[in-house]
Parts: C-alpha cells; structure tokens; sequence
C-alpha cells in the first residue's frame, strides 16, 4: 500500500497524569503514516484525489491541543480514531506519539506509543422470521448506517429461505451485508447485539425464531476459535441461506483458513445436497433489494 509519511510534528499540548503535566503542558512529537492509495493522484497531479498532509498535520494538531488525555495510549487511540473518519481515503494509519520530555527522573531520550489502526472489510449476515420480516431488516440496516465507526454498508438481495436447525417456524428474509468499520470484533459484535435487542429480539429457543438475527461471516482475515466469537462463521459452509446472498456480494472472497472462494463453498453445497438443495434454495424476495 501507498504511504504518506509525517515525521516530528510538533505539538504542544496537557496529556498527563499529574496535574503539572495537565496545568503546564509540554511538547509531543507525532509520527503518522497514512496507508492510502496514492496512484489516482499520481496519475491527474491532482490534490483533490489525494490526502493533504497540511490538513492532516492541522487535524492533529488541533486535536491533541482540545481534548486532554491522562495517557498517551489513549491519546494516540482517539487521534488515530478521529483521522480515520476525517480523511476517508486513508485506509489505515500508523501513530507514534512521542513525548520525549515525560516526568521521568532518570535520563531518557524519548518514550512512545506506536498503533496502527484501520478500517477493515466486514461481512455480515443479516435474517428475520418474525412480524414485519422486511422492515426489521430494514431497521438492522439503519442502525449499521448510524454508526460512525461503520461506512460503505451495502446489502445484497434479500432472499426467502426456509427455517433451518428443526425449529418449526415462519419462512426467513435473509441478506447478506458489505461494510467497513472501525471496531475491532468484538466491540462490533456487541454492536450487532445491541441491535438485536433494539429489534426486541429475545433468545429463547436455540435456532428459534427472531425478529433480528445479525452474524458476522468475515472479519477480514481475522479468525479466531472463541466460542463467543467464532470468525470466520463456523457453519457458513453449510447454510445455502448465508452463501447464497453472499456470493452475490463478493463470490471470490477466500475463506481464510480452507482457502476456498464463497463461489466454490456454494457450489460444493449444492452439489452436496443436490436436487433437495435445489428446491429448499432461497427465492428472491417480491421486492429483493433493502
Ligand atoms: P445467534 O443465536 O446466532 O445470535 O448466536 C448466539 C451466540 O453466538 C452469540 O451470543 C454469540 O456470542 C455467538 N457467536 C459466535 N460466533 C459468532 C459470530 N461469528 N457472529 C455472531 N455471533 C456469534
């Protein structure tokens, strides 16, 4: 990935945890590497296509001078935060914060902090069986698009499939949805519960019905085993429901640990299931997109 790079900028600001630090201020030094493509730019001599990095350079300063922080780990997470949202061509950022003349009482040159945060890809997988099936998928939607530290939210069609997991209960609208965000997994996971909750959805029956049900499929290319987060979704590769709007998302998106495409998993399901699959398939809703 491209990179523009800030080195030293100096700012005076009052981040500390003693009230000298916080009455008096002193001066930080900012390292930032902003990860963004730099070829459409490259191509026009265009600024406009580009990221300013006088305006970058300003955005923190007048951050750091603003807000005060006991931390410079929580400095560096919040300014890290606010560059993202503010300069959306910027996919990820590198922050060194350094504050080289600390209370420290023995002879240091400088103490840092160093994080890099992002944007990353998510996809979801969004379903409702009960009431109003499309305006709870509906309501899901909206709550994703409110959130700040989401963008970019698109939804495939929506599909009518029938329950799955033996629970006797009304057909499901299910979808699949495209975003970027902010929050790590499970800070998004908590999101989508909170969503969950707002829709009044309770958790009685396992596989039981819903008014809102929210997974996440993807997390980039984060996996993890944790029975509270399990990433990628561990039964994906079974739910014609789940492959099927996703493939029209993204059908050559690899699954990070089998290495096989949303194309090849739906093709292998259905090939699995044969003819029944066939008939059991989602059927595109009378009025599909969201
Ligand atoms: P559900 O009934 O589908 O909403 O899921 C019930 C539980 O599954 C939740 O309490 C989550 O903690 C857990 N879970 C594990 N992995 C995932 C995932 N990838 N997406 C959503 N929930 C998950």
């Amino acid at each position: 990935m491209d990179q523009i790079k800030i080195e030293n900028l100096e700012v005076y600001a009052a981040h500390g945890v003693f009230q000298e630090e916080t009455r008096e201020g002193q001066m930080f030094l900012v390292d930032v590497i902003l990860n963004t493509d730099l070829r459409p730019a490259g191509i026009a001599d265009e600024l406009t296509l580009s990221t300013h990095y006088g305006e970058v350079c300003q955005a923190i300063n007048v951050y750091l001078r603003e807000h005060t922080f006991q931390l410079i780990e929580a400095a560096a997470e919040h300014l890290a935060e606010e560059l993202l949202m503010q300069f959306p061509l910027v996919d990820s950022v590198v922050l060194e914060l350094k504050k080289p003349h600390a209370p420290i009482k023995l002879p240091f040159s400088n103490v840092s902090v160093r994080i890099e945060r992002g944007w990353k890809k998510v996809y979801l997988g969004i379903g409702s069986n009960m009431g109003d099936r499309r305006k709870f998928l509906e309501q899901g939607i909206s709550g994703l698009k409110e959130n700040a530290r989401i963008r970019k939210v698109k939804c495939s069609e929506v599909i009518e499939t029938k329950p799955y997991g033996g629970v006797e209960q009304e057909n499901f609208y299910n979808a699949a949805v495209e975003l970027q965000t902010l929050l790590p997994p499970g800070e998004l996971l908590s999101f989508l519960h909170q969503l969950e909750a707002k829709a009044g959805r309770e958790r009685k029956v396992h596989w039981g019905p819903r008014t809102l049900d929210l997974d996440i499929l993807f997390y980039q290319d984060f996996v993890s085993g944790d029975p509270v987060l399990t990433v990628p979704h561990p039964d994906m590769a079974n739910r014609a429901f789940v492959l099927e709007p996703l493939n029209e998302l993204c059908p050559w998106y690899l699954h990070p640990v089998t290495g096989k495409s949303v194309r090849q998993m739906l093709e292998e399901l259905k090939k699995q299931c044969g003819s029944e699959e066939e008939s059991e398939k989602g059927k595109k809703t009378p009025s599909g997109q969201l």
